[in-house]
């Protein structure tokens, strides 16, 4: 089986999770699979290729999961972005739209210095507002953002338009 296959063996889809009407791809599966859970980290590190990262950014609270690996098998630094209100120490913090509402993201002030490389990791990418929101957290601490890896995009949302200027890394399209 490819990897694209085995991600989306792996990825279950839950109807009318959180409300109805919506579909949550969950990753679960895939993460209690090692083989599977391994390959996905691997790809991610290949993508980009080593020496090319300094920091990766995960994005509450999936994110944590896939960018600690990672960041281990680059020898870079791990970055948690935070829903508001997490984060100890003093924080940059930036509001996007929900379909209903919306949310706050915080990262660390200190949690970069200028000029470092940084990938930003997530499971799934819907409409990009979580990850346009996380570029734009990096790129007020001064850093650069190298790329974002999802390993799944919802292409039906359109987040990529929102994210032109990124290189996107998805490992699978829907
Ligand atoms: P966006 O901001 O609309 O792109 O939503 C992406 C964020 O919401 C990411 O942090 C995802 O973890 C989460 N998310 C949205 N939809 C799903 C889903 O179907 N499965 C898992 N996470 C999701």
């Amino acid at each position: 089986v490819d990897l694209t296959q085995l991600i989306i063996d792996r990825i279950r889809d839950v109807p009318d999770y959180p409300k109805p009407g919506v579909t949550f791809k969950d990753i679960t599966p895939l993460l209690a699979d090692h083989a599977a859970f391994a390959a996905v980290i691997d790809a991610i590190v290949a993508h980009y290729g080593r020496g090319t990262i300094d920091k990766v950014a995960g994005v509450e609270a999936r994110g944590f999961i896939l960018a600690a690996p990672v960041a281990y098998h680059f020898g870079a630094g791990f970055v948690p972005v935070r829903k508001k209100g997490k984060l100890p120490s003093s924080t940059y913090a930036e509001s996007y739209d929900l379909e209903y509402g919306s949310e706050t993201i915080e990262v660390h002030q200190d949690a970069f210095t200028p000029g470092e490389r940084v990938l930003i990791v997530d499971d799934v990418l819907a409409t990009g507002g979580t990850a346009r929101a996380t570029a734009e957290l990096v790129r007020r601490t001064g850093a650069q953002v190298a790329g974002l890896s999802v390993l799944m995009e919802l292409g039906f949302l359109n987040g990529r338009e929102k994210l032109a200027d990124l290189d996107l890394h998805a490992m699978v399209t829907v």
